[in-house]
């Protein structure tokens, strides 16, 4: 492991390079998530011990150096950066420091001005008596690069300033960009020319500002968002507070952002920013966060600046779904179909909102190709719902002893050995005994796509597989209540609700308990093509492969993969099982009716069916359950013979039913009835 002034140079050495191939070539070697933590580090680092900061730190630095072509000018103020918060917490601590700055007591409320921070590039623009005589990147805060024709190309940028009267000088700072749409659009073009594609828009207008040929620039159709503005110190009539700035702004002429907020106080604040933080993906621009500035002025000069940035102003940059961290270790899971799944354990880190210390790894193929080793820095990515992965290593911050990641040849679980069979990217364990593809089987079966049995959670099922409770699904239709309240952290009345659940999960359709077998390749949609053509285990098990090849979605290879099932022995004990548990592996009634109705080419579900009715329905009258059946097409008889195709009975149901009983009649109620004809 590296020394503290070991780690400070390297990351030292890594921002500055990625700063350069993001400022000056426009061309970024990392996320800025990436970029943004490993900055973090190296703050952090400096803080706990001043003596590493270096004059070369790219924490005492904004942005990069202009580029080379473009004349080099001096700012007259300062174009700074702003600090980030990367969580609430952060927003929060910055909002104390605030007030204590300004000698405030703590929960002071002051009014802030909640604005989307516009993932671009900034610029200032000096006006001289109401007309634009210079346009300048913001380069390293100081000086940047004079790009005015270009400027002049940008149409929300006016060449003279609405007002009357203007100013004799005047500055207006905000963010050029190029909208989502025609970054698509660029990058469509240059891809079709063969030229490199930018990573991102904010690149893309960074290298479009910085382009010699201004018909190239206005080709580009950039847009700009003006959010400041600075008068000379002896001006008369200056706005007091930030939100008048964007007032004036706007009658100047320029496109002031919308979506912005004044704020009374904090709690203000974080709906603003829970509402953009949601909202940020329907703008047909980047934003990186939202920017939360003290709104009057005067508190603001109280206030001033650090090194970097305005100690009045905050950017809450939205929750990173990539980020690097330190991998600790990699361990092994087995799935319940023998699959090995390697997953990374590292450092935690928030992503996404969450933290998270562990990824997947998918298979030694992924590792092999991400050339992984222990105690890599590894970037992770977790965006919305999606389960974390690794995505890359930054091998520069390799530790030199590092050893590269291997997977075990025999399964962590039985000891088995593992195979890998084929082309087949898994490995598995084909020990059809192994502990953890039994517990996998019990939790696909309980899943909520499966059997939806409520309460049975992961810890339960180890407990009951390692007290040897349970050795298949069937078993635990056999528990009872009293031995599911001797287990750990099990009460007596949800070991109740867990029977009650199980016994209810008995009523589950044939498709999902077909599915529940997790026999391979049978997913979801494969088992409900399955159960509709074959209504019952016994039909499914004696179908020729063929036929069960043939059917549309289907194919030879989940056909054979369920002749393989059905020739195991223990599968077919686990169906008699289940069977004498209680399950009835079949489709329902209704689930049969609908069946045979959509075998036939007819409109509605019913078609040329005939139906009677009997007894009294609970909810709807006969008449209405007439109209019903025949707006599906169906026939309503008054008498059951052997013509009936379906029965519907109510309560005090009487002849018709033991007629249509000993016809082999099938028989619905109104609920049944219901479902049957939903759309
Ligand atoms: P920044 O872009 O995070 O924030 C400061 C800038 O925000 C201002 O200069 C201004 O241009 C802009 N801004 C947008 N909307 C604004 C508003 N409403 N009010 C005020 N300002 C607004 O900081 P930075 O110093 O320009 O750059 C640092 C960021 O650049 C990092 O956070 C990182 O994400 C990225 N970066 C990435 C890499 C990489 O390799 N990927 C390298 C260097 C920097």
């Amino acid at each position: 492991m590296l020394d503290v002034q070991g780690r400070a140079a390297e990351l030292r050495l890594l921002l500055n390079r990625a700063a350069h191939a993001y400022y000056v070539l426009d061309a970024p070697v990392m996320e800025d998530a990436v970029y943004d933590r490993l900055y973090r580090e190296l703050a952090d680092l400096e803080q706990n011990q001043p003596e590493l900061i270096t004059a070369d730190s790219p924490t005492q630095r904004v942005g990069g150096e202009p580029a080379e072509g473009f004349s080099s000018v001096e700012h007259r103020i300062p174009l700074q950066s702003l600090d980030n918060a990367f969580n609430r917490d952060e927003l929060q601590a910055w909002h104390e420091r605030l007030l204590k700055q300004l000698d405030r007591n703590p929960g002071t409320d002051l009014a802030l001005v909640g604005e989307l921070k516009i993932d671009g590039n900034a610029l200032a623009l000096s006006y001289r008596h109401g007309v634009l005589e210079r346009a300048a990147t913001r380069g390293d805060g100081s000086s940047g690069e004079e790009i005015t024709t270009n400027a002049r190309t940008i149409s929300s940028i006016p060449l003279r300033l609405q007002i009357d009267d203007p100013p004799e000088w005047v500055e207006v700072r905000g963010e050029a960009f190029i909208p989502d749409g025609t970054f698509a659009a660029i990058n469509a073009k240059r891809g079709a020319r063969g030229e490199a594609l930018f990573a991102n828009p904010r690149n893309a207008c960074a290298g479009t500002l910085r382009q010699l040929d201004s018909k190239v620039v206005a080709a580009r159709r950039l847009d700009f968002f003006a959010y400041t503005m600075h008068l000379p110190n002896d001006a008369t009539d200056r706005p007091e507070s930030q939100w008048q700035v964007l007032q004036w702004l706007e009658q100047a002429g320029f496109r002031v952002n919308p979506n912005r907020e004044l704020c009374a106080d904090m709690a203000t604040i974080h709906s603003f920013c829970d509402l953009w933080q949601q909202q940020r993906h329907d703008l047909p621009y980047a934003t990186d966060g939202v920017v939360v500035k003290l709104n009057n002025l005067r508190l603001q000069d109280e206030a001033g600046f650090t090194q970097k940035a305005p100690r009045w102003a905050i950017a809450l940059k939205y929750p990173a779904e990539e980020a690097p961290s330190r991998l600790l270790r990699v361990v092994v899971q087995v799935g319940r179909t023998g699959a090995v799944t390697p997953v990374a354990e590292f450092e935690p880190v928030a992503l996404a909102g969450t933290s998270v210390s562990r990824a997947t790894l998918h298979n030694a193929d992924r590792i092999a190709e991400l050339d992984l080793h222990l105690g890599d820095t590894v970037v992770v990515c977790k965006a919305g719902e999606i389960i974390p992965e690794v995505v890359r290593v930054l091998p520069e911050l390799r530790p030199a002893e590092a050893t590269a990641v291997q997977l075990p040849t025999t399964c962590p679980e039985c000891g088995s050995t593992l195979v890998r069979e084929g082309a087949e990217a898994a490995t598995r364990c084909i020990n059809s005994s192994c502990p953890a593809i039994l517990r996998g089987g019990l939790r696909h079966w309980v899943s909520k796509s499966a059997l939806d049995v409520d309460g049975l959670g992961s810890k339960l099922i180890e407990q009951l597989v390692e007290r040897g409770l349970v050795h298949s699904i069937a078993d635990l239709y056999r528990l009872d209540a009293a031995l599911l309240s001797s287990l750990e952290r099990v009460g007596e009345k949800s070991a109740t609700n867990m029977v009650t659940a199980l016994e209810q999960s008995k009523q589950q359709p044939w498709h999902r308990q077909l599915y529940g077998l997790g026999i391979r390749h049978i997913g979801e949609v494969n088992a409900k093509i399955l159960a509709s053509a074959y209504p019952s285990s016994a039909e499914l098990g004696a179908a020729e492969p063929e036929s069960i090849a043939a059917l549309h979605g289907i194919g030879p290879e989940i056909s054979a993969s369920l002749s393989q099932w059905h020739a195991n022995p223990s599968n077919l004990a686990l169906l008699a099982d289940l069977k004498e548990v209680g399950l009835t592996l079949k489709a329902t009634a209704v689930a049969q009716v609908a069946q045979i109705s959509n075998d036939g080419s007819s409109s509605g579900v019913l078609q040329s069916k005939t139906l009677v009715l009997t007894g009294t329905l609970p909810n709807l009258s006969r008449s209405e359950a007439k109209a019903l059946i025949e707006a599906a097409g169906g026939k309503v008889s008054g008498s059951v013979s052997t013509k009936t195709d379906y029965l519907v009975a109510g309560e005090a149901a009487g002849s018709k039913l033991t007629k249509a009983e000993s016809l082999g009649v099938l028989v619905l109620n109104e609920a049944e009835l219901e479902e049957l004809l939903r759309p």
